[in-house]
């Protein structure tokens, strides 16, 4: 655990299965990630590929009586799968928060977003009212929804999606976290909104050094707001470095795969991925490399054995048999 302090986030070989009523899930499938003390920290991957199942293992979200965890969860060097759930719930919100695709479905329709505000500040610290509403009336403004006072007494419904998303910023920064998880927040949003959200995302990140992991599909968004990036499929970081080495120097095909399926669009639709083929089940063992069955480069021994993580730079690794070559833009030697 000693080079453990510059991480806010340390995951070490996580598996994470969840029972469904299709079946046992195996979403997570020997993860291991590390997210630095005030950087944002990209997570990209086609729908499906477990980037949920993970940030919601970060934050023990999941039904316990439904999932099973191995491996190790560090945030802020405590193992928070050790914790016990009630001691789970002091964390969220003070150490770490959330902020989903949907705004909705975190909020209250029957209570203002200023009374959702101040009660998220009242459960987490003993400040009186007075003063919690205060704060509330500062925080509304800081997120850029203003007049404060009129929308304080304003409920969800009226307000609009770009809006809502700052009500769950403002939520979630409310008790100054150390660690933000931005699961999707932007995809819902039209261009121009989302644009803004991410610039106050941004400023959020200056004025306070939270730690953002940002959930997102979108390379663009990757590119513009984040220091780092890990790139997932099924259940695994397949890829993972700084934005500027896996930009100029893609080491896995899956990767090259996301760049080369990069929408020029501006429509939500177009910026889907869209990769030829489809991800392997996740219900299922996976024999060899799971990204085997849509690689141009695949071989016999890519179905048949595991790639192991190679070390490319000081902060780029990749798991494929041939990351070195991609990595240094060789040629296969062996025939595609
Ligand atoms: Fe493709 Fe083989 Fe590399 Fe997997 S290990 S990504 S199948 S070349």
């Amino acid at each position: 655990m000693k080079n453990m302090h510059d991480n806010i986030v340390e995951i070490n070989n996580l598996e994470v299965e969840i029972i469904s009523p299709d079946g046992l899930l195996k979403a997570v499938r020997g993860l291991s990630l590390n997210v630095r003390r005030g950087e944002t920290h990209g997570i990209v991957g086609e729908s499906g590929c477990g980037k949920s199942v993970m940030v919601k293992s970060i934050m023990r979200l999941h039904d316990e009586s439904k999932v099973a965890y191995s491996g190790n969860i560090f945030v802020n060097n405590k193992n928070i799968m050790d914790l016990k759930i009630r001691n789970m719930r002091k964390l969220r919100g003070k150490e770490m928060a959330m902020i989903f695709q949907n705004p909705m479905t975190s909020l209250s329709p029957i209570m203002t977003v200023g009374e959702q505000i101040l009660e998220v500040l009242t459960a987490k610290s003993n400040i009186s009212k007075d003063e919690a509403k205060k704060r509330s009336l500062e925080i509304l403004e800081k997120v850029g929804i203003t007049p404060g006072e009129r929308r304080y007494k304003q409920y969800p419904f009226e307000l609009s999606g770009g809006l809502l998303q700052r009500v769950m910023i403002a939520m979630s920064m409310v008790n100054n976290p150390e660690l933000l998880i931005a699961d999707e927040p932007t995809t819902a949003l039209d261009v121009t909104i989302q644009a803004q959200i991410l610039d106050l995302m941004k400023s959020v990140q200056k004025s306070t050094g939270v730690s953002i992991i940002f959930i997102t599909h979108d390379l663009g968004v990757i590119a513009e707001m984040c220091d780092r990036v890990s790139i997932m499929y099924a259940g695994k970081i397949v890829e993972s470095g700084n934005i500027l080495d896996i930009f100029d120097h893609p080491a896995h095909p899956y990767t090259k795969a996301l760049f080369e399926s990069k929408p020029k669009g501006s429509d939500r639709a177009e910026r889907m991925l869209t990769i030829p083929g489809a991800p392997p089940s996740l219900y299922d063992d996976i024999p060899g490399c799971s990204f085997a069955l849509r690689c141009k480069y695949a071989c016999p021994k890519c179905h048949s054995t595991s790639p192991k993580k190679i070390e490319l730079d000081k902060e780029h690794w990749a798991s494929c048999h041939f990351s070195r070559e991609f990595f240094e833009k060789k040629e296969l030697l062996h025939d595609e």
